[in-house]
C-alpha cells in the first residue's frame, strides 16, 4: 500500500488533473493506492477572503465565492459526473452559500462555521478527482475524511487522536480500487466538521500512511523536492536529494513551505520513507526523506530556510542576573497567553532575555511580560520589554554540522562581507540547526550569500554598478563582455552589470545588462544622479556589489565612504579620494579594513601597470621606500615627447586630449596637479603621511595659461604662449636634452622628506630620456633595493591599459568578497 498526496497547484485545472491522472495510474499498476488531494489550487485562499468579507458584511463575498463556483464547474463540465457526485456538489455548494449568507448576517464568524467553510475545497476536489479517474478506466472510489481523522478538542486546542484514527482506517484496506480522500479536514470526537490548519493535507497525508503502514508516501507538488532553500528567493537552489526526518522537520519549521512540519511526525514515527515530487515532472528525481544514520548523509549542510514577519522581544536588567525562576516566570506568561516562541537566545551574563515571536503576537506578548514583571519594573530591577520587528529568522540545516567545524565561521564571514548585520543567533543543542535573526529586507540578500558559500562553491555572482561610461568606461563594458564567458569558466565568477550612469542618464536591470547592446537602455534610463545611483544601489541589496568610478568627479569621489561602510566595494580610477586630505584617505582605508570590504585604485597611478599592488606587497612584507623618482604623467609625456617646434604645443595639447591620454580637463594633467596628486598617493602607500600642500612644484605654464577659468580660455592662452614652449624646447634640445615632468620623494642630508613635482631637461644618460609617447616609469629604492632600484615601466595613459587596469581590480575584489 502507498499513499499518494497532490498539492493544490497539482489540481488548479483540468488539465493538471489529467497529470494527476497519470501519476495515480502508473502507482495503481504496481501497489494498492491512497490518494489525498488538497482543495483545487487557491480554493481555500478565495474561500477565506470570502469569509472575512461576509463577517463584516461586504458583498464581495458572493466575487469570491463566485471564483470558487466557477472553477469547480468548470471542471466539472469537462466531465460526465455522476447521478451521486452532481447532487453532492450541489448540496456542498447549496451548504457553502448558506453558512456564508449566515456569516454575513450574523456577522459571526465562529470556529466551526469558519472549518466547515474552509473545508469544503476539498470536498469539491476529491469528489472530482474520483469521477475524472473512473472517467479514464480506473477504478476509484471516493471516502470522506471527516469519518477517519478524529480530532481531540479541549478548549479551542486542538490534537489529533492517532490510536483511534488509524483504528478507523483500517475498514480503508478492504478495498481494490483507488481510495481518494480529501486532505485538511477531520472532525472531532463528537463528529463536528473541523481542519487541520493551513497547509494540513500534507499532515493528513501522513496520517493516512501512518494508519495504513504504507511503504512509502509520496507528495506530489509544483516543484521537484525539497530544494536548498525557497527557489522563489534563490535562483540558483536545487532539490536536495535525501534528507534524514529530523532535518526535514527542521527544515519545514523555519517556513519550507513545501512540507508542513507536523506531517513528518507521523510518517516518522512508523520510518515510512516519504518522497516528495513534482506532478509536472513526475521523472524527476526528487527528494527522499528517510530515517538515515548520520553517516550515510554525504552534505554537510542540508538547506536553508527562513521565516518572515518575526519580531524579537528582548527584556533586560540588572535584576534578572542569578534571579531563580526568572525564566520559567517568563516563559510560563508567553506560553498562558497560547503565543509561540520561535527562537530564544540568551545571554551568558544572564543580563538580558531575548525571544522571537511572529510579529502579529509580539504586542501581546510584551503587554504579557510588563503585566508579568510590573513590580520589578517599577522597583527598576528590570526595564520594560522592548519589541523590534520587520525581521526574519534565517536557519542552516544540516545533520551533519555537528561533526564539521568552521560551519558558523564560514556562514557569519559571508555574511558580514555583505553587510548583512545579525540580531540574534541561536545554534539548538541538537547542533543541526544554526538559526539567527536578520532585517527583513536583507532576506534576499543573505539566502543567496549563504546558498552561493554553502552549495554553489563553483560559482560567485559579482555585481557590478559603473559610473561614467566615457572612453575608459565604454571600453571597460568592451572587455568584461569580451572576458565574462572566460571568467566564468576559469575564475567561475559571474560578473553581472547591474547599474550604468553617464552623466546624463542611468540605467538599472537586476539581472545584469546586455553588454553587447548597453546604449540603448542606458539613453532611455532615467535622468542621472549620483545620490540616486548611490541610493538604488543600496535599496536593490545584491550580495557582492562593487562600485566601478570612472569619472573625474569630486562629487562621485565623496560617496566612497558611505558605500564601503555598507559593504560595498569600490575600485576607481578617480584620484580625487585617494589624494583628498589626509583624514579621508586614512577613513577610508580604515572602513575597507574594518568591514574587510573591497578598495582599489590601482589605476590612481600609471593606468595599468602594477604599481599600487607593488609597492602595497613591499610594504606588507616588511620593506620601506627610500626614494621615488619617476615620471607619472603619461599626457605630460606624450604632449613633450611629441613637441619639437614643427606643431604647435597648443595642437599637441588637443591631441592629447581627443586620445584620451589627458583628463578631462587638461589644465590638471598640464599645471602639475595630477602628478601631485600620483605622487602623493605614492607617498602614502609607502607610509608617509604628506598633504598634497607638502609637495612642492615648479610651474612651467605661462602665468596667463595657469590662471585661466576655462579649457577653452585655457588652450587659448597656450597658443598665445607658443613662443614660451619653443624657448623651453629649444633651450633644452640645443644641450641634446629633452623634456620630462619628474616627480620625486627622497631624505635630503637632514634626513627631511622632500617631495616634488616638475619639469626637467634630461640627458641622454637618464632613466627617463628614452621614455616615449605615454610611458610611464617608476624607479624605487628601497631597504631591499638598496644598490639596483626596482624599476616599473610601460604605457601610463590611455583609455584601453586604463580599463584593463581597472578591470584586473575588479577581478581582485571579486576574489576578496
Ligand atoms: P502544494 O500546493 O503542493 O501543497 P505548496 O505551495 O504548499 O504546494 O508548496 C510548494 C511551494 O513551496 C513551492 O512552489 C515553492 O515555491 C515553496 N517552497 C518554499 N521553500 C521551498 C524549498 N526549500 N523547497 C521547495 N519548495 C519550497
Ligand atoms: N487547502 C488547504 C490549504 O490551502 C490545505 C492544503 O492545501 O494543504 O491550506
Ligand atoms: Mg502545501
Amino acid at each position: 500500500m502507498i499513499v499518494l498526496k497532490f498539492g493544490g497547484s497539482s489540481v488548479a485545472d483540468s488539465e493538471r488533473l489529467d497529470k494527476v491522472v497519470n501519476i495515480i495510474k502508473s502507482h495503481a499498476a504496481n501497489d494498492q493506492v491512497t490518494v489525498v488531494v488538497s482543495a483545487f489550487g487557491n480554493t481555500t485562499n478565495l474561500l477565506t477572503t470570502a469569509l472575512q468579507s461576509a463577517s463584516i458584511q461586504d458583498n464581495k463575498y458572493l466575487d469570491s465565492l463566485e471564483s470558487v463556483f466557477n472553477k469547480v464547474d468548470a471542471i466539472s463540465e469537462s466531465l460526465e459526473l455522476s447521478e451521486a457526485t452532481k447532487k453532492a456538489i450541489t448540496r456542498y455548494k447549496e451548504e457553502l452559500s448558506k453558512m456564508l449568507e449566515g456569516v454575513f448576517l450574523t456577522r459571526e464568524a465562529g470556529p466551526r462555521i469558519t472549518d466547515k467553510i474552509l473545508g469544503t475545497g476539498e470536498l469539491f476536489s476529491s469528489l472530482l478527482l474520483v469521477e475524472k479517474l473512473n472517467s479514464s478506466g480506473s477504478k476509484a472510489i471516493w471516502k470522506n475524511s471527516y469519518n477517519f481523522i478524529k480530532v481531540s478538542d479541549e478548549n479551542g486546542e486542538k490534537k489529533v487522536i492517532q490510536k483511534p484514527s488509524y483504528r478507523l482506517m483500517q475498514s480503508l484496506l478492504q478495498h481494490h480500487e483507488v481510495v481518494v480522500l480529501p486532505g485538511f479536514i477531520a472532525s472531532t470526537e463528537n463528529g463536528v466538521p473541523t481542519t487541520l490548519g493551513r497547509g494540513g493535507s500534507d499532515f493528513s497525508a501522513a496520517l493516512y500512511s501512518a494508519g495504513l503502514e504504507a511503504s512509502k508516501l509520496f507528495i506530489y507538488t509544483d516543484v521537484s523536492g525539497i530544494y536548498t532553500a525557497d527557489p522563489r528567493v534563490v535562483k540558483q537552489a536545487r532539490p536536495v536529494e535525501q534528507l534524514s526526518y529530523r532535518e526535514a522537520l527542521e527544515l519545514s519549521h523555519f517556513g519550507a513551505k513545501v512540507l508542513y512540519a507536523p506531517s513528518v511526525q507521523p510518517a516518522f514515527e512508523k520510518k515510512i520513507p516519504i518522497y516528495i515530487k513534482n506532478t509536472f515532472e513526475p521523472d524527476a528525481q526528487g527528494t527522499l526523506i528517510q530515517d538515515l544514520s548520520t553517516d550515510k548523509n554525504t552534505t554537510t549542510v542540508s538547506g536553508i530556510t527562513h521565516l518572515k514577519s518575526i519580531s524579537l522581544i528582548t527584556v533586560e536588567g540588572a535584576g534578572m542576573i542569578g534571579r531563580f525562576g526568572f525564566a520559567k516566570r517568563f516563559f510560563e506568561a508567553i506560553g498562558n497567553e497560547r503565543i509561540n516562541i520561535i527562537l530564544i537566545t540568551q545571554a551568558s551574563s544572564e543580563y538580558s532575555l531575548c525571544v522571537a515571536v511572529a510579529t502579529e503576537d509580539a504586542h501581546r506578548a510584551k503587554a504579557v511580560i510588563d503585566r508579568e514583571f510590573a513590580l520589578e519594573i517599577e522597583t527598576r530591577r528590570i526595564q520594560p520589554g522592548t519589541v523590534v520587528s520587520d525581521l526574519s529568522i534565517v536557519a542552516l540545516v544540516g545533520e551533519q554540522m555537528k561533526s564539521h567545524t568552521g560551519v558558523s565561521g564560514k556562514l557569519f564571514s559571508s555574511l558580514g562581507a555583505n553587510n548583512i548585520n545579525i540580531v540574534a543567533i541561536a545554534q539548538g543543542s541538537s547542533e543541526r540547526n544554526i538559526s539567527f535573526v536578520i532585517e527583513q529586507k536583507n532576506v534576499k540578500k543573505a539566502l543567496n550569500t549563504i546558498h552561493e558559500r554553502f552549495f554553489e562553491r563553483q560559482r560567485k555572482q559579482v555585481n557590478l554598478f559603473v559610473a561614467g561610461v566615457g572612453t575608459v568606461g565604454s571600453r571597460l563594458l568592451n572587455i568584461l563582455n569580451n572576458q565574462k564567458q572566460h571568467l566564468l569558466e576559469k575564475l567561475s565568477i559571474d560578473l553581472r552589470v547591474v547599474g550604468i550612469s553617464n552623466s546624463r542618464t542611468m540605467s538599472f536591470i537586476p539581472g545584469g545588462h546586455n553588454l553587447e547592446d548597453w546604449k540603448k537602455p542606458l539613453e532611455s534610463g532615467k535622468p542621472a544622479s549620483i545620490e540616486t545611483f548611490i541610493s538604488t544601489l543600496t535599496d536593490l541589496n545584491l550580495r557582492n556589489s562593487i562600485f566601478i568610478d570612472n569619472t573625474a568627479s569630486d562629487r562621485v569621489a565623496n560617496t566612497y565612504y558611505e558605500l564601503l561602510s555598507q559593504g560595498i566595494g569600490v575600485v576607481t580610477c578617480n584620484k580625487i579620494a585617494c589624494s583628498s586630505d589626509l583624514d579621508n584617505y586614512k577613513t577610508l582605508q580604515k572602513e575597507s579594513i574594518r568591514g574587510q570590504v573591497p578598495f582599489f585604485y590601482e589605476t590612481n597611478v600609471g593606468a595599468g601597470l602594477p604599481i599600487i599592488d607593488t609597492l602595497k606587497n613591499l610594504i606588507d612584507s616588511g620593506d620601506s621606500v627610500n626614494s621615488i623618482t619617476a615620471v607619472l604623467s603619461g599626457s605630460l609625456n606624450f604632449i613633450f615627447d611629441t613637441y619639437n617646434g614643427t606643431e604647435s604645443f597648443e595642437s599637441i595639447v588637443r591631441q592629447a586630449m581627443t586620445g584620451g591620454y589627458t583628463e578631462p580637463d587638461p589644465r590638471i594633467d598640464l599645471s602639475g596637479l595630477d602628478v601631485k596628486r600620483k605622487l602623493l598617493i605614492l607617498a602614502r602607500e609607502s607610509g608617509y603621511p604628506l598633504e598634497i600642500e607638502d609637495i612642492k612644484t615648479a610651474p612651467f605654464l605661462p602665468e596667463k595659461a595657469a590662471n585661466s577659468t576655462s579649457i577653452d580660455a585655457f588652450l587659448d592662452a597656450l597658443k598665445e604662449n607658443e613662443s614660451h614652449f619653443q624657448s623651453l624646447f629649444d633651450n633644452a634640445n640645443s644641450k641634446g636634452n629633452k623634456l620630462k615632468f619628474v616627480a620625486e620623494l627622497f631624505k635630503d642630508e637632514n634626513d627631511q622628506l622632500i617631495a616634488t613635482v616638475g619639469l626637467k631637461a634630461v640627458s641622454p644618460d637618464s632613466d627617463y630620456y628614452n621614455l616615449s609617447g605615454s610611458d610611464n616609469i617608476l624607479i624605487l629604492y628601497t631597504d631591499r633595493y638598496r644598490s639596483q632600484p626596482l624599476v616599473i615601466k610601460g604605457a601610463g595613459a590611455g583609455a584601453d591599459v586604463t580599463a584593463s587596469g581597472l578591470f584586473g581590480d575588479i577581478i581582485r575584489a571579486s576574489n576578496q568578497r
